[in-house]
């Protein structure tokens, strides 16, 4: 069925202990959207991100992907369904060379094909230029590529990209982006989590705007105007 969502939270609430951290959050994503969540610090950005991948528990409501119910699902369970959490959790490995370490991801997903390295060096052309060398002799800029690339060349079926651009130089915030679009292109919806506020806006199609864990406003992303961002971020 064409019509149902890729994603649909429904009354979603998160509490760390007796703090509310999101109450009553509902949205969808289609099959190959892209939303970006804005929102101004500790409104609750994070622990949606940690709610959808699994790593925090959802008190009520409910998380349904890909026609599964997730909220109760482990996050391996849910990485598995084609729900990745980007930077994924897990680091690189530092002893294994560039190579070794996308050849590793193929493997682990049990989707080893020749010319999905080709294709991330194609991407990240930094990193196919330091195939060789060890993961764990990268610059930090460069091991973010590196589990990046992982991530995407298994091609999930929605990635959130959580704060990606954070403390990386522009020059590599850049090839983040052309990343993120090129892995939407192969049809990868994308949840964005950016304090690129306006850049998320030009990528995304959609946008949720958080407010002290609810959702304060919801269009088009195109609508969502230097007003929406100056009202609930204080910038634009
Ligand atoms: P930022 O942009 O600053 O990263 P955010 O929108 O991602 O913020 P969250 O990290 O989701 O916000 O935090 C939402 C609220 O929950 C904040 O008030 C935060 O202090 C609180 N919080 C987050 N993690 C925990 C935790 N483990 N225990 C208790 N409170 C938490």
């Amino acid at each position: 069925n064409t019509s149902t969502p890729l994603l649909s939270v429904r009354d979603l609430q998160v509490r760390y202990g007796p703090a509310l951290a999101l109450s009553g959050v509902s949205f969808d994503v289609p099959a190959k959207g892209a939303l970006a969540v804005l929102g101004a610090n500790g409104a609750g950005k994070s622990t949606l991100a940690r709610a959808l991948s699994g790593l925090v528990p959802a008190s009520t409501g409910r998380i349904t992907f890909a026609g599964r119910d997730i909220a109760s699902a482990s996050p391996d369970a849910i990485r598995r369904s084609g729900l990745v959490h980007l930077p994924e959790g897990r680091g690189v490995f530092p002893g294994l060379t560039v190579h070794e370490n996308l050849r590793m991801a193929l493997i682990a997903a049990g989707a080893e094909r020749a010319d999905a390295i080709d294709r991330a060096f194609a991407i990240f052309p930094v990193l196919g230029d330091r195939r060789r060398q060890r993961a764990g002799t990268l610059s930090g800029g460069e091991q973010q590529m590196l589990s990046l690339a992982r991530a995407l060349m298994i091609t999930p079926r929605l990635a959130i990209a959580d704060e990606l651009s954070l403390g990386l130089a522009p020059r590599l915030v850049d090839v983040v982006f052309e990343s993120l679009e090129r892995a939407r292109a192969a049809g990868v919806a994308i949840i964005m989590i950016e304090q690129f506020a306006h850049r998320a806006l030009e990528f995304a199609d959609r946008c949720l705007v958080l407010q002290r864990g609810s959702v304060a406003w919801e269009g088009a992303a195109s609508a969502a105007g230097d007003e929406v961002l100056r009202h609930y971020l204080g910038e634009a």
